[in-house]
């Protein structure tokens, strides 16, 4: 009102805050009152009518004229108007010309030039008066704290516009004991003060030890650090009191001692500018040198030695003698500030941009008066920089400067203006850009994303809802000008409680009438009186908005930035997965995440089980509680806290979680099945244990965790399914990372899930799932969502079976909370959540309101994107969902079904305003009776959206009669689809039927677009989107248009009306630049254009053409499906053409940590780099040679990119070629991908190698990035979800189509998914040939396997990428012709794959058995000895390359035996012989022959590196015992069985170890039960079998069952149904390697088959005729039986236990040999030992022993090479003495080359990757284990039965044992099993 002054004003503020007044209407204390609610100030208006002191319409209110003095000697008549201004929270300003021009005027002081005057005046000698001092939080605590350090004193002058300072000259005392220095949040503050704490000198009056300064939360995250650092260098005592690096701080009075100060500066010039304004009062003369890299904001340092200037210190800076370069070293004299008489405070320079820029945009004057020429502030440069280019006459002198616009709509662009030295004015250019004729590039500005918002993101947001376009760049922004007139108007400016946003958007706002600021209090961080001073000194009129609906919060813009930051909380029961669910949110949201138990540790050096150990309970609850009351106030923003489950116990706790969550942010909780969580519980225990059943503690929590929470995450491992949890991958085919991304994305609103095509001029739709259980639906969801932006839950339909009553119409919140998650594990579509009630056409009970209340308050608990409220339910509990919502929307419903309801009527008039009121999208549905209605509608619909800030509106009529509503509809139209169970309503239409109409009417005519390149008639372009047209019932055709050149065919394309879109490929990505009006910043990146899109141009004058390009987010959705972008440490990209730029371009994009390139040319390499100057990429000399960090440890990449076709690359050395290493692949400790961008081979070097060397690589084809970027291009060019599913089967069908008749002339594609079963069960080899595991060599060299390998690889492919998003076979075609031509292809490809099953078969029998010549024992060779021809073994052999070793296999055995099916020759179902794999098969087929030696090795010697051996077989020779040398031995020899020592087990129990023990078992004690005359007692013990050992081997030998089941029957039919199988166990179950379910399937299977299970038993002792137990209860039994069947564990050999002795103090470890991470025998040298035979955290199974088998082969080719390269070295030193001129160089570079590679060859430690646990359980049935993404798919049954036989039949080593298995297999089924025995 321009009546009482700024400072004035400012000052009673504080005051009345001091005194814990209310200054707003917003205050928490009255908005908090549930009168509050609906309190509007209209409404307080009319309540103030009614109060006695007014008079009725006038108001009167006490007015200040100054503090202390009233304006009137009594109440003034204020009018509504201004009381109104005041009170709300929003504010308009009245567009025009400033009245006041020209203006003259002083912006506030500057706040940095504010604290430094403070700080200098404090420490001078005399009086200084302030002016124009800044009034602000910042400059009080400044003050206060002088005051309190006795600094100085201060008075106010001119009703406070001038302070005088009395300066205390540097004299400074440490303030009382107990009394802190606090600071509140003021950085400048903390840092001057900080150093000027540190001038106090202890005096005898202290009573305080030291100054303790301090903040508030958030200042205690800010770095104080490099500042102490240097203080406490230079001798000053300053100490950390809680984070180290942060406040707050003691400081004891030591004073400054001065000398040299050594100082970071790169982080902040304000402790550059703290030590200067101190130095001159240290002890000595200080010499202040920066150091620590680039100096950051010089100008702030020039000011602060301006500054010093002016108080009488003169600072040198010091110059390089020889360059005359500045140093960074500053010399201050000692000495003390002479105060000014008078300072007067420069203005904010960047508040004065906003005057300034209004003149400029309004065409008038404004001078502003002490900003000038000479100002210390880079803003001031604004005017003569931005505005002056722009158009405006700008005039400047020292002091001050004038801007005359030029007329309104006339401002030109800037072309390109880098702001870097004016950051916080580039709002105000922005604006001035929005409006200026052409595109304004502003550069330097990147810190401004992390000011109190991302303010070129709010620019982008709010600019674009003016209807101006914008480009985000990596360090700016494009600005495209939009003329005035075109600007949208009425338009709401979300704020971001940022000042600089309030103000730039109120420059716009002069020029575009009724813009809103919605949040007009901001402005008082720098400018308190902004809005009045709009109105009183530049003349433009402003006044009070009310922003829609009774509260605030109903926006569609979402929570404020704070909010948004703030941390969330996790809680739910322990085991429910919050530390995993965290750490996923934490690498999504690039946030940190705090484990509270982890924390816990850390701050009380204990872990919490010790500490309730010792503490107690009650202890630990208190502690956990105060832990949590401090993480939530340390850390308020960007940080996951996950807390412990028993958090919620204590009330405290509740009431802070509680708190939190209703004020400050999220609590999450994470819900999981408790079933899940028990079985987690039972193997987890590092916290203290419950002490009662978990359920109770379930039950007892869960309602707590209810009540604490904002919001509930379904963390379900499972998926759920038909009413119950299943599990099944492919259902749940989004991953766990997707869904917490997509959740906690959108409940803090930094990335919310929200429908774009919502926005204004664009159609969108939702699908109703109109289903009762949504689950059998999930595997369709993609189908049935084709085009649209939502789907719909009607919860109102959901029917939970679980209810009691089946058709309840209330589910339960439990049921549809289910149903929900298991939607979001298939869909990341937005969800419209809708509980319809009867009433208005659902199936919601009306009288149920409390129920349909608490069901939609579900939907925001879970991040529901969209929420359907009626109207008709209380709008005080619409209010209230609307002050929780965060960035969810309410759509605000009504339904009239009577067909009542006019659409020219006032009733729906009245609801729509209702609707206004309550929701953010309105929705109307009425009933159409005939076409007219629906024109009605129309006209109702384009009224309202002609309203100023309209919001969305979703108009319908239903019934037939009704459809052109829903075709014409734009928001949110409800459709259906033909494989939906019902339509949600009648008349609805289906997406496609819509976009059918709507073609017909005109409203989307069809468009032509195109593939513009040569050679592209192989393109797979036009069947990627002609069937994604297709699929969404678009006009639309997708062309191919060949030219060499960019020629008038193509000019004429691109003008045409019809043109919709082309891509673009080589060779024109470059040429047709010149074609189009404007390039996307990814194109200008790149250089070149793949994309042209038309657009409407920004001025409105027509369509222009837009050149981007998606090749990078091709690249960037193949690595994102599969890494977290948080998660790339490193990325190399192979190759430097224009593809490798795009990969550069998506892994910058990705914030990948580093980028190293790799190309065999360099210099186009280096030409590359320079083309990223922003962003640091590494070129790389060497493939698979790292740069190290700074720890020294290499930095290998985890995804790599190639760009180079694969024709000219290799796995093998070849000169010619690039030559992929395997150290490619080095980074294995977690995911990884690498992506080839070449078509063709299907599987090219790059990813082979990665599937033969990397189980953590996965690999991407180029035909998949394809796929992506043309998704992008669909959406560029559609503006809607392209149809992935539909296109990838298309597309990778069309492909493999392509790729075989290629090769083949014909169409193989066909024979695939028929034969790839047959091809599975009878030819697992070929399978294996396939995965790259067989002989590679002879597939490539043989047509026939090369057509099987790639059928099977292209069946592989379809297998795993119809479990992701990009690939699936096209579905089965039903109908009649279709079944006749499916008919035929059966045919056909039957006949194509027996003979070619046949020829394969015949081949690799004759390979087998013809090997062929072999390289002979080589003396130059080193030896290796392998003892043993089991597992490990036989593994090594088969992978090892002989051509550089002599290899001798000793073992008794002169065959490898296939040890898993032994149990399956135990009981007949096998022959032995079956199983055998005789060594020589194997070693004649290695190049150099092996010594295969029958013998038991007796002796390894290994200090002398020998092994002694002997023949022990039958039959001996003349020499049965020798000893040979070896330079490496493998050690492979296994274990013994286990006896533990009991009485009788060696003697007289059976053993299942080899293969005698096997055939010995057979028919045991049959025969003899069945030998006449014996007593049916007798025969009852003769046929009971106890098996003893509940691992996989014994449970395996329960097969005896099957054998009894099937065979017994039959041949022994008088002995059937008497035999009994007892299973001893000492542990309390079976199988523990397995997962609860299956233990629990297997213990139930054996139940059925009557096999007794007896866990927690003991064997005591094995007699003739019984065995000895010791039961759980410690009793002994004695149980009859005929067989004690032994598989009770391993124990080391004789020879294993004497090889450890010769190294007792390393060989300690009695399960076997210690071995280090390369599988050294720990102690010798020389000895690698694998398998069973040695101890490590592996059990001992075959799996770890192949595995470590094949690791050995890759360690002794990388000896091997090393070797010859070391030999090559040491031959090349003796040639270059003798060597001389030209050779002599070219040897001393040979050497550097053979040093170079020999420090290259590096062998990795072992690494196990478990591949899953199988087990037979009889009958049929088999359990599986298997790991699946972080988890394991457990599995039991017959399917699971087949999949073992189908996995052993492809594990055994060759076709041999295959045929002879599979054969035996069909022999049983056939015939039962073999009974005869010897
Ligand atoms: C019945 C049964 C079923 C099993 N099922 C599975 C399963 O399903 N999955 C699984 O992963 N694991 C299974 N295992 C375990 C698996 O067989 C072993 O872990 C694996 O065999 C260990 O391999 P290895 O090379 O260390 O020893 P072995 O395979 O036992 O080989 C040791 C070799 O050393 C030879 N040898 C012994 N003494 C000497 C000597 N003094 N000098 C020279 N050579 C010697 C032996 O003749 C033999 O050839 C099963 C084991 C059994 C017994």
């Amino acid at each position: 009102m321009d009546i009482l002054n700024q400072v004035g004003v400012g000052r009673l503020t504080r005051c009345l805050k001091a005194y814990n007044l209310p200054v707003s209407m917003a205050d928490p204390r009255l908005a908090n009152l549930p009168s509050a609610k609906l309190l509007t100030v209209d409404r307080l208006l009319d309540i103030m009518k009614v109060d006695k002191k007014n008079s009725g319409n006038e108001k009167k209110i006490v007015l200040l004229s100054r503090i202390g003095d009233t304006y009137e000697q009594r109440a003034t008549v204020v009018a509504d108007a201004t009381i109104a201004k005041i009170l709300s929270d929003a504010a308009t300003v009245i567009s025009g010309v400033p009245i006041h021009s020209p203006v003259k005027m002083v912006t506030p002081g500057s706040k940095s030039i504010s604290n430094r005057a403070l700080v200098l005046a404090a420490l001078g000698r005399g009086t200084c008066r302030l002016k124009n001092l800044l009034h602000s939080d910042d400059t009080q605590v400044m003050m206060a704290a002088l005051l309190e350090l006795k600094g100085a004193q201060f008075e106010w002058e001119d009703a406070g516009e001038t302070l005088i300072v009395h300066g205390g000259e540097g004299s400074l005392s440490v303030p009382p004991k107990d009394k802190e220095i606090y600071l509140g949040n003021a950085g400048t503050a903390a840092r001057f003060l900080t150093t000027v704490c540190a001038l106090v000198q202890k005096s005898p009056k202290d009573e305080a030890e030291t100054t303790i300064i301090t903040g508030n939360a958030r200042m205690k995250q800010r770095p104080i650090g490099p500042l102490v650092t240097a203080l406490t260098a230079n001798g000053s005592k300053i100490a950390y009191m809680e984070t180290e690096g942060c406040l707050p701080l003691s400081i004891h009075p030591n004073g400054l001692q001065g000398g040299l100060v050594q100082l970071a500066a790169s982080i902040s010039s304000q402790y550059v500018s703290s030590v200067l304004l101190c130095a001159p009062y240290a002890a000595k003369p200080v010499t202040l040198e920066l150091i620590g890299g680039q100096v950051i904001s010089q100008p702030y340092i020039d000011m602060t030695i301006a500054m010093m200037k002016s108080f009488g210190i003169e600072v040198t800076r010091r110059v390089d003698k020889e360059t005359g370069k500045l140093l960074d070293i500053y010399d201050i004299p000692k000495g003390c500030y002479v105060n000014p008489p008078e300072y007067s405070i420069e203005s904010d320079a960047s508040s004065a941009t906003y005057p300034l820029a209004i003149a400029a945009i309004t065409g008038t004057t404004c001078t502003i008066q002490s900003i000038g020429s000479s100002s210390l502030q880079g803003d001031a440069r604004f005017a003569k920089d931005v505005l002056e280019p722009m158009g405006c006459i700008v005039t400047q002198t020292a002091t001050e400067t004038t801007v005359q616009g030029p007329p309104i709509g006339q401002l030109k662009a800037l072309p390109h203006v880098d702001m870097e030295v004016m950051t916080d004015a580039f709002l105000t250019a922005t604006v001035l850009g929005a409006v200026a004729s052409g595109t304004t590039k502003i550069t330097g500005i990147a810190n401004q994303r992390v000011k109190e918002c991302n303010r070129i993101r709010a620019m982008i947001d709010e600019l674009a809802k003016f209807g101006v376009a914008t480009n985000e760049l990596d360090d700016g922004l494009e600005v495209f000008g939009t003329p005035i007139s075109h600007l949208k108007q009425g338009v709401t400016v979300h704020c971001y409680d940022d000042h600089r946003v309030a103000m730039a958007f109120s420059v716009l706002a002069a020029v575009v009438p009724k813009t809103v600021m919605d949040e007009k209090r901001c402005v008082e961080k720098t400018w308190p009186n902004w809005w009045d001073d709009l109105n009183n000194k530049i003349g433009l009129d402003t006044q009070g908005v009310e922003l829609a609906g009774p509260t605030d919060s109903v926006s569609t813009t979402g929570p404020s930035s704070a909010k948004e930051a703030a941390s969330i909380v996790l809680i739910g029961m322990r085991g429910s997965g919050k530390t995993f669910i965290g750490e996923l949110a934490a690498s999504a949201l690039e946030w940190n995440c705090i484990d509270a138990d982890v924390y816990f540790e850390i701050k009380f050096k204990t872990d919490v089980r010790q500490f309730v150990h010792d503490n107690g309970w009650s202890a630990f609850r208190e502690a956990e509680t105060n832990l949590l009351k401090e993480l939530l106030t340390e850390k308020p923003y960007g940080h996951v806290i996950s807390l412990g489950g028993g958090v919620v116990e204590t009330p405290a706790a509740r009431d802070l979680l509680k708190e939190y969550s209703r004020k400050r942010g999220p609590v999450v909780h994470i819900v999981r099945n408790i079933d899940e969580v028990v079985e987690y519980l039972g193997i987890e225990g590092s916290r203290p244990a419950y002490g009662e059943s978990i359920t109770a503690v379930f039950e007892r929590r869960e309602p707590w965790f209810r009540e604490c929470c904002s919001h509930r995450f379904i963390n379900h491992v499972e998926a759920f399914a038909d009413g119950k949890f299943v599990i099944d991958p492919t259902v749940t085919k989004r991953g766990i990372r997707e869904e917490v991304s997509r959740f906690f994305g959108h409940i803090t609103g930094l990335t919310p899930n929200l429908a774009p095509n919502l926005a204004w001029g664009r159609h969108s739709y939702f699908l109703s799932l109109t289903y009762p259980d949504i689950t059998p639906a999930l595997p369709r969801i993609e189908e049935l969502s084709v085009g649209v932006d939502a789907l719909e839950v009607r919860v109102d339909l959901l029917r939970d079976p679980k209810a009691g009553k089946q058709d309840s119409p209330i589910p339960s919140p439990a049921y549809v909370a289910d149903q929900i998650a298991a939607l979001r594990r298939v869909t990341s579509l937005p969800i419209v959540y809708t509980v319809r009630t009867r009433s208005q056409g659902g199936a919601f009970p009306d009288d149920a309101q409390n129920e349909a209340c608490s069901l939609l308050d579900l939907a925001l608990r879970m991040g529901t994107e969209y929420i359907d409220v009626e109207i008709s339910l209380p709008h005080t509990w619409i209010t209230d969902m609307n002050s929780r919502k965060g960035c969810s929307q309410i759509i605000a419903s009504w339904h009239d079904w009577s067909g009542d309801m006019k659409w020219n009527g006032s009733d729906v008039q009245a609801k729509y305003d209702i609707a206004d009121q309550l929701g953010d999208i309105i929705k109307i549905v009425g009933k159409a009776n005939s076409i007219q209605d629906n024109f009605d509608l129309q006209q109702f619909v384009t009224r309202m959206n002609s309203r100023p800030n309209a919001k969305p509106f979703l108009a319908i009529n239903m019934g037939t009669e009704g459809q052109l509503s829903r075709v014409l509809n734009t928001t949110f139209t409800p459709v259906s689809h033909p494989l939906l169970p019902s339509r949600a309503a009648p008349g609805q239409l289906t997406f496609s039927q819509i976009q059918q109409a709507l073609h017909l009417i005109g409203q989307i005519p069809s468009k032509r677009f195109f593939l513009f390149g040569t050679p592209i008639s192989h393109s797979l372009s036009p069947t990627l989107h002609n069937t994604a047209f297709q699929a969404l019932g678009l006009p639309h055709t997708y062309e191919l248009l060949e030219t060499k050149e960019i020629d008038d065919r193509i000019r004429a394309t691109i003008a045409a009306p019809d043109f919709g879109g082309a891509s673009v490929t080589i060779p024109h990505k470059l040429d047709i630049i010149a074609a189009l009006d404007r390039l996307s910043p990814a194109a200008k990146a790149m250089g070149a254009v793949n994309t042209i899109v038309p657009v409407q141009s920004g001025d409105g004058s027509g369509r222009i053409l837009l050149g981007d390009n998606t090749d990078w987010l091709g690249i960037r959705g193949s690595i994102s499906a599969r890494i977290a972008p948080g998660l790339i440490h490193s990325a190399l990209v192979i190759g430097a053409g224009g593809t490798a730029r795009a990969a550069i371009y998506a892994l910058s994009n990705l914030h990948a940590r580093t980028i190293y390139l790799y190309n065999r040319t360099r210099g186009r390499a280096v030409e590359l780099i320079k083309a990223f100057p922003n962003i640091k990429i590494h070129l790389i000399d060497q493939l698979g040679e790292w740069p190290r960090d700074a720890s020294g440890d290499a930095l290998p990449p985890n995804v790599i990119v190639s760009t180079v076709p694969a024709s000219e690359t290799t796995m093998t050395n070849d000169d010619q070629k690039l030559h992929f290493p395997a150290e490619l692949y080095a980074y294995r400790d977690g995911p990884a991908i690498v992506i080839d961008m070449a078509y063709k081979p299907v599987e090219t070097p790059l990813l082979k190698l990665a599937k033969d060397t990397a189980q953590n690589w996965e690999t991407a084809q180029g035909v998949e990035v394809l796929l992506q970027q043309g998704y992008a291009q669909f959406e560029l060019w559609n503006q809607r979800r392209c149809p992935q599913g539909a296109i990838s089967r298309v597309v990778w069908a069309e492909y493999r189509r392509r790729v075989a008749s290629e090769r083949f002339g014909f169409n193989f594609s066909y024979i695939l998914s028929p034969t790839r079963p047959l091809l599975q069960l009878f030819c697992p080899f070929v399978m294996r040939l396939a995965r790259g595991q067989g002989s590679r060599a002879v597939v490539r060299k043989h047509p026939v396997l090369r057509l099987l390998s790639s059928t099977v690889v292209r069946a592989k492919e379809q297998q795993t990428s119809s479990n992701s998003d990009v690939s699936s076979p096209p579905p089965p075609l039903h109908n009649g012709s279709r079944w006749r031509s499916f008919l035929q292809i059966l045919g056909r490809t039957t006949l194509v794959s027996v003979l070619g099953s046949a020829g394969v078969f015949y081949y690799i029998t004759q390979k087998e058995r013809h090997p062929g010549q072999q390289l002979p024992h080589d003396p130059e060779k080193k030896t290796i000895v392998i003892l043993g021809s089991g597992w490990g073994a036989t593994s090594l052999l088969k992978t090892l390359d002989t051509t550089d070793y002599n290899v001798v296999v000793i073992s008794p055995k002169n065959y490898f035996l296939f040890t898993p099916l032994l149990p399956s020759v135990a009981v007949g179902t096998l022959s032995p012989k079956s199983i055998l794999q005789p060594t020589r098969y194997l070693t004649r087929h290695k190049k150099r022959a092996v010594t295969v030696i029958e013998a038991e090795a007796k002796e390894v010697d290994p200090i002398n590196k020998t092994v002694t051996f002997e023949d022990d077989s039958e039959i001996k020779g003349a020499v049965s015992h020798t000893t040979i040398p070896y330079d490496y031995c493998v050690y492979a020899v296994g274990a013994e069985v286990q006896t533990f020592g009991i009485p009788g087990v060696q003697e007289k129990a059976c053993f299942m170890k080899e293969l005698t023990d096997a055939e010995s078992l057979l028919g045991t004690g049959i025969e003899t039960a069945a030998f006449p005359g014996q007593n049916p007692s007798e025969i009852d013990r003769l046929l009971h079998i106890v098996v003893v050992g509940g691992g996989p081997t014994g449970v395996e030998v329960s097969e005896i069952h099957d054998f009894l089941e099937d065979d017994l029957k039959s041949w022994y039919p008088e002995l059937a149904g008497r035999v009994r199988i007892s299973l001893v166990e000492a542990l309390p179950s079976v199988l523990p390697m397995f997962s609860k379910q299956l233990i629990d399937y297997t213990e139930s299977t054996f139940k059925e088959s009557k096999i007794d299970v007896l866990t927690k038993t003991m064997v005591k002792e094995v007699k003739d005729g019984s065995v000895i137990l010791q039961m759980p209860d410690k009793s002994i039994t004695e149980v009859p039986c005929g067989m004690v069947v032994w598989a009770g564990g391993n124990k080391g050999r004789k020879i294993t236990q004497d090889l450890m002795a010769n190294f007792p103090e390393v060989q300690n470890n009695k399960r076997g040999l210690t071995v280090d991470d390369h599988l050294r025998m720990a102690g010798a040298d020389g000895i690698f030992a694998i398998g069973d035979c040695t101890s490590t955290s592996y059990a001992p199974t075959a799996q770890v022993a192949s595995q470590q088998g094949a690791y050995l082969a890759r360690v002794f080719a990388q000896l091997a090479k090393k070797g010859n390269l070391e030999k090559r070295l040491i031959s090349l030193s003796q040639t270059i003495s003798t060597a001389s001129g030209e050779e002599k160089a070219q040897i001393a570079n040979d050497i550097e080359s053979a040093k170079s590679q020999i420090s290259k060859v590096k062998i990795r430690p072992f690494h196990y990757s478990h591949q899953g646990s199988l087990a037979y359980i009889g009958s049929d049935k088999a359990i599986a284990d298997l790991p699946f993404a972080n988890g394991n798919i457990a599995s039991g049954g017959v399917a699971t039965y087949l999949f073992w036989r189908s996995a052993y039949l492809s594990t055994l080593f060759s076709l041999r044992n295959r045929v002879l298995v599979a054969n035996d297999w069909i022999i049983t089924k056939i015939f039962g099993r073999d009974l005869s025995r010897d």
